[in-house]
């Protein structure tokens, strides 16, 4: 029951977990499936502490990448390392693996926990203490059946959810416009937001911006390609409505680079493209002292990534815009998760027990497993 005890054994299953429908997105489209990676750390005592990796290879790398990176790589930097060691261990992996975000975020994930579970504390705890006990959820729309959506969109509010990202960018700017104007007609209650997730080419994005901000969502989101920097400066300067760079800040080094640029009114935090949650608090905190606003968006997560999402932003009192962690409630067939992901209300509830709070089941971990560290 120490910080002392040694970390033993670190195992790893790479799940493929069926999805209700298909998504497009301005980078790519999600159907049939997501793939993340989970990660168990085992301590000398026999406790456990459990990541998640949540990549998408049109953003933050291939399931393959994280899970090569945790099993062949990263393994070195934890085994026979003290629960407590967690900045140590993470210093040790981002020296000897570059990139690979999403593998790190797993990794810390898994150590917070283990660490949570040890000390009998919540991983909030361990990133510096609670700021909300609930999250503000967003839902986002990216059915190419835009009817699906608009049901989608009844059964959210039936669930109290007061917040919608429509995807854009895809198709044509018409059934951009079309959607928002018919989400402003039939459901002017809602907040609404839109993300182009870098779908506009440079020569028709300042049209198109321009339009969609007479339309007045909250915000609009990465219109354009992560490192066109000086066009999202400019698409910035030309609107009223606040934008938001997602892809184009993965991590602090990034967001020093946003903030001189002026690319941005605020910035989406995701634990999978900071390397994990004791940066992307970092990344919160430089957003803050710059003046933007910050929001928690996530990946094609499990309930797992969720959990960590949610102690981050728990213990982050700069994302202030809410989450997105919709994908085990509203997305994924079945989650992985021994309990249902915490929602209530519309707002995600941050579990107060030790780690992260909720166990993965590991029935579910063997049934989605398309390989493990673990034997069958
Ligand atoms: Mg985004």
């Amino acid at each position: 029951m120490s910080l002392s005890e040694r970390i033993v054994a670190l195992d790893l299953w790479h799940l493929a977990l069926p999805v209700v429908s298909r998504r497009d997105h301005g980078i790519g489209s999600v159907a049939g499936s997501v793939e993340v990676i989970v990660v168990r750390l085992t301590a000398e005592g026999g406790r456990v502490g459990w990541g998640e990796a949540s990549p998408w290879s049109v953003f933050t790398g291939t399931p393959e990448a994280a899970y090569a990176a945790l099993d062949r790589y990263m393994r070195p930097a934890v085994l026979g390392a003290a629960v407590g060691d967690i900045a140590a261990v993470m210093e040790r992996a981002r020296r000897m693996v570059a990139f690979a975000t999403d593998a790190k975020a797993a990794l810390e994930t898994a150590l917070l926990d283990l660490a949570g579970r040890t000390a009998g504390v919540p991983v909030w705890a361990l990133l510096g203490g609670r700021c909300r006990e609930r999250i503000p959820l967003s839902c986002s729309l990216a059915d190419p059946d835009f009817g699906a959506d608009l049901a989608l969109v009844e059964r959210l509010k039936a669930d109290g959810i007061g917040i919608v990202k429509l995807k854009a960018g895809v198709k044509d700017h018409r059934f951009d416009m079309m959607r928002l104007e018919r989400l402003a007609a039939d459901h002017g209650d809602l907040d609404v937001r839109v993300d182009y997730n870098q779908g506009l080419a440079p020569g028709e994005a300042m049209a198109r911006v321009r339009d969609v901000a007479e339309l007045a969502p909250s915000f609009i989101e990465q219109p354009v390609r992560a490192d066109q920097f000086a066009l999202m400066a400019r698409l910035r300067d030309a609107i009223d409505v606040p934008l938001l760079a997602d892809e184009s800040v993965f991590g602090p080094e990034d967001m020093t680079r946003a903030v001189a640029e002026g690319i941005c009114d605020g910035v989406s935090v995701k634990i999978m493209k900071s390397g994990g949650p004791r940066r992307a608090c970092a990344i919160a905190q430089m957003a803050e002292a710059a003046g933007l606003t910050a929001y928690g968006g996530d990946m094609f997560e499990t309930g797992l990534a969720h959990l960590a999402g949610a102690h981050t932003i728990a213990a982050a009192p700069a994302i202030t815009l809410g989450c997105e962690f919709y994908q085990a409630r509203y997305y994924l067939r079945e989650d992985i998760l021994a309990e249902p992901f915490p929602v209530e209300d519309g707002h995600v509830v941050v579990p107060d027990r030790p780690g992260l709070g909720i166990l993965p089941d590991e029935d579910k971990l063997a049934h989605y497993a398309l390989r493990s560290t673990v034997a069958a």
